[in-house]
């Protein structure tokens, strides 16, 4: 097992990370900016380390930084969480070779997935359903253009191969406005990403957004947890998740599942990984896949009782999968509340000091959240203060827990979105559950 862990991220994916490395007896050392100096994991762990000031370019994005703290603290693993430095593939690669131990796949694989077209061209030969699209990066010639989308059918969807976060994306709904949305998302894409390359896909009107967990140990081994529903989603961004997808059709789930394990088998996968697909009238569609620990997993932990992040810990030492795919039992439902620190009506971030916080309990109840009493919530990065998971034998008893626990939760001195998710778990669309990635917004009146 690795016997000294740094954790490149901060929040609540932090604490995560340092609660599964204590379970596994190993030693940890948190990094931080000057304004986090206060974070719960950095109080916690081992050895701590501050790599520069708040801004993230200087501190959470600074590679020579982070390599330096590892090498003064003798670290031997580095765990990146999601967001920052996460999907680089420079990051792992610069990781790999001052010789620490990447906890993800190699940067080949990351650099193969994190181009979406190049990740859609590796799930197409694998054997992975794939939205109907371009095939490959738009050309410069308008007349070909017009040709590609005409060949998909309007509605299209024109994408940055390097985007993410749901940022660098437009909707075409007639030919008329097909090259200036390209015009625009081309140099959006350049000035965001710094690759300006741009693909296309149909456009699909009314579908959930499903994905599939899975784990792979690099050593030939490859196995699913299942899916996720997260299909409550507000400017492409994920609200609620659920465990497992509802009402999905058997066949083509059983189908999926088994797709993706073979994927992972054909890339070389390592680590914990996301497939992410559209589902529309009873198919899958591919749309891209996330190289680590997504904010996510805690529902796909709490039905198959595998701990995700423990698992990426034991790829990363070298031993091979602790399960066999027949030891994953799928038992019972959970739902993940994202609380952030911001104005339930305007979205806009709410940063503060926290003068009080309660966090809910009880049978099936979870949260994974950094906050205590007097903490201080930034201004400088993501608004994400706390994930409230619930349990339940079946989907109602799950659902109800959440309402329990959003009733029960009190975070005082700032405004949060719990406003928000008390009214979408009492919504009876939700309730029923398959609702598609447009509901919230259309729900809000956006
Ligand atoms: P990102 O990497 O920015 O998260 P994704 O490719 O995963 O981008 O897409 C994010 C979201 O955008 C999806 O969950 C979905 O809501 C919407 N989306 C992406 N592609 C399509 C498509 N072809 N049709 C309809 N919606 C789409």
């Amino acid at each position: 097992m690795l016997d000294k862990v740094l954790i490149a991220n901060r929040g609540e994916i932090a604490l995560r990370i340092l609660r599964a490395c204590k379970e596994l007896g190993i030693r940890t050392v948190a990094v931080h900016s000057v304004p986090d100096r206060d974070l719960m994991h950095v109080r916690l762990a081992d050895e701590a380390v501050c790599i520069g000031p708040a801004s993230s370019a200087k501190s959470y994005l600074n590679i020579p930084a982070l390599i330096s703290a590892a090498e003064v603290t003798d670290s031997v693993g580095i765990h990146p969480g999601y967001g920052f430095l996460a999907e680089s593939a420079l990051f792992a690669e610069q990781v790999e070779r001052s010789g620490f131990t990447f906890i993800g796949p190699t940067a080949d694989v990351i650099r193969l997935m994190g181009d979406k077209v190049s990740a859609i061209a590796a799930m197409k030969k694998a054997g992975v359903p794939t939205v109907p699209g371009s095939d490959g990066p738009l050309p410069d010639n308008n007349d070909e253009l017009f040709a590609i989308a005409r060949k998909i059918g309007y509605p299209v969807i024109v994408k940055a191969a390097a985007g993410g976060g749901g940022r660098g994306m437009r909707v075409v709904q007639a030919e008329a406005h097909l090259l200036n949305a390209i015009h625009v998302t081309r140099s959006e894409a350049g000035a965001a990403f710094g690759d300006d390359t741009l693909y296309m896909e149909k456009f699909l009107e009314r579908p959930r957004h499903v994905e599939v967990q899975v784990l792979a140990d690099g050593q030939g081994n490859a196995i699913h947890l299942f899916d996720r529903d997260c299909s409550m989603q507000r400017r492409h961004q994920k609200v609620v998740e659920e465990a497992p997808a509802p009402m999905i059709d058997e066949e083509a789930r059983q189908a999926v599942f088994k797709a993706c394990v073979d994927a992972c088998i054909h890339i070389g996968y390592r680590g914990a990984g996301t497939f992410e697909f559209l589902y529309e009238d009873g198919k899958f569609y591919f749309i891209e896949m996330n190289t680590r620990v997504q904010v996510e997993h805690p529902v796909t932990e709490q039905v198959t009782g595998v701990d995700i992040v423990k698992e990426q810990l034991r790829i990363a030492s070298g031993l091979p999968l602790s399960f066999k795919q027949e030891d994953i039992v799928l038992r019972g439902h959970a739902f993940e509340c994202r609380i952030n620190a911001e104005d339930p009506k305007t979205f806009l971030p709410c940063p503060g000091k926290v003068t009080h916080f309660h966090a809910p309990g009880g049978n099936g109840i979870r949260v994974d959240s950094h906050l205590y009493d007097g903490y201080t919530v930034p201004p400088h990065y993501d608004s994400l203060i706390a994930k409230l998971i619930t349990y339940g034998e079946d989907r109602e008893t799950a659902l109800r827990r959440m309402k329990n626990a959003l009733d029960e939760t009190m975070i005082d001195g700032i405004r949060t979105n719990i406003a928000l998710h008390q009214d979408i778990v009492r919504d009876s669309n939700f309730a029923n559950g398959g609702v598609n990635i447009h509901y919230l917004e259309k729900k809000l009146g956006l």
